[in-house]
């Protein structure tokens, strides 16, 4: 049975059941769950290579100057995960016991096992910001006097859009003004941009234009771009250094990764002005939800493909309705006790988007309807 990227892969009955169960299955977990089209997959089978270590991959060549490019930087390396960038990113700015400022829900914080002080030696100081969005007043007392009581402050990192902040577009005056502020006082910039393209379809305000306010801007390819693995750390021509170096330190020096850059690329040229459809299928998803009782969407706007939603605690857990949601067919994630996310991609068509929202509605009043 082809599956729905037209391949044919020669699948046995148990197989084929489990594909049934992911066609219906509508899965919003992430938009890291997208698989590569055939197109993509014929870009990467068919891409020259050479070993990127030893010297360079054309084909992870072509993706650095491309993304380079598209970000007005001089220089870009590619590496197998966002994780990864990010953590280069802060070990090129800082030392061992330096700190970085950042909020207090931003993905290098809570989702990388605090890489940055077991990689780095490093601390970060959290400010927790309005809709997670920080304002420089919230900054200007952060910086340590050069003392020998105090680490030294070396480095601001936001991320756009905001993963935890419910794919939040942070703004962009609000964007300049800090990193003008980190630089007057000597601090450099990084953007966690896993979703910046997100933030750049959405607000129609180009890539470059958000990068330049930055140092070092990260970018993931294999989020709702819907490649299936990589991440750039983008920045200047004098970092390339020791980007190489952290990178090669960390386990990222790849080989004939020019096969994975393919896809990179293929998703860079044909697969950004798509994410537009993303984000309605978002506020399909979204306005389902505003209309049930008890159901607050946090935040209230959905500015992208991320949907984030409170539940009141009498109602149920968020564990309980991500199971009950299971069961009928929507597969999202508990965000918290309260919390629910769901997250729209590639493979979601508006159809699955509009029976994701009224299965949402149906499993609600289930619980509602609960005495
Ligand atoms: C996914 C993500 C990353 C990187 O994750 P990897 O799985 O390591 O590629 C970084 N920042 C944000 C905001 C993310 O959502």
């Amino acid at each position: 049975m082809p599956n729905s990227n037209g391949n044919d892969p020669g699948l046995t009955e148990a197989e084929i059941d489990q594909e049934e169960t992911d066609t219906i299955m509508i899965d919003l977990r992430s938009d890291t769950v997208t698989e590569p089209s055939a197109a993509m997959r014929q870009a990467m089978a068919a891409a020259p290579v050479g070993d990127d270590v030893i010297d360079v991959d054309p084909t992870v060549e072509k993706l650095q100057c491309a993304i380079a490019e598209r970000l007005g930087k001089p220089a870009a390396m590619f590496m197998p995960s966002g994780t990864m960038t990010n953590q280069v990113a802060v070990r090129l700015h800082c030392r061992p016991g330096d700190e970085f400022i950042c909020e207090s829900g931003c993905h290098i914080y809570n989702y990388e096992q605090g890489g940055f002080a077991q990689l780095s030696g490093l601390v970060a100081k959290t400010v927790t910001g309005s809709g997670s969005v920080m304002k420089t007043d919230q900054l200007e007392d952060l910086i340590h006097p050069d003392n020998e009581h105090a680490v030294h402050t070396r480095l601001v990192c936001l991320e756009n859009t905001h993963n935890r902040g419910g794919g939040v577009i942070l703004p962009y005056q609000g964007v300049a003004d800090i990193c003008q502020w980190a630089h007057q006082n000597g601090l450099k910039t990084h953007l966690d941009g896993a979703r910046l393209f997100n933030a750049v379809v959405a607000s129609g305000i180009e890539a470059d234009q958000w990068a330049q306010h930055f140092d070092t801007v990260s970018i993931c390819f294999s989020k709702g771009l819907g490649a299936p693995v990589g991440s750039a750390l983008v920045g200047e021509q004098e970092m390339i250094y020791d980007m190489r170096r952290h990178r090669k330190l960390f386990g990222g020096g790849m080989r004939q990764s020019g096969i994975l850059a393919a896809g990179a690329l293929y998703a860079m040229e044909n697969q950004v002005d798509r994410l537009a459809e993303d984000h309605e299928t978002a506020r399909i998803i979204a306005a389902a939800v505003s209309g049930i009782d008890g159901f607050h969407l946090e935040p209230e706007q959905v500015d992208t493909n991320i949907v984030i939603f409170r539940i009141d605690r009498e109602i149920c857990s968020a564990q309980e309705m991500c199971d009950a949601l299971h069961q009928a067919g929507v597969w999202v994630l508990p965000f918290s006790r309260e919390h629910v996310r769901a997250v729209t991609h590639l493979h979601i068509t508006p159809e699955q988007a509009e029976s994701a929202g009224q299965l949402i509605q149906q499993v609600a009043q289930e619980f509602l309807g609960q005495p």
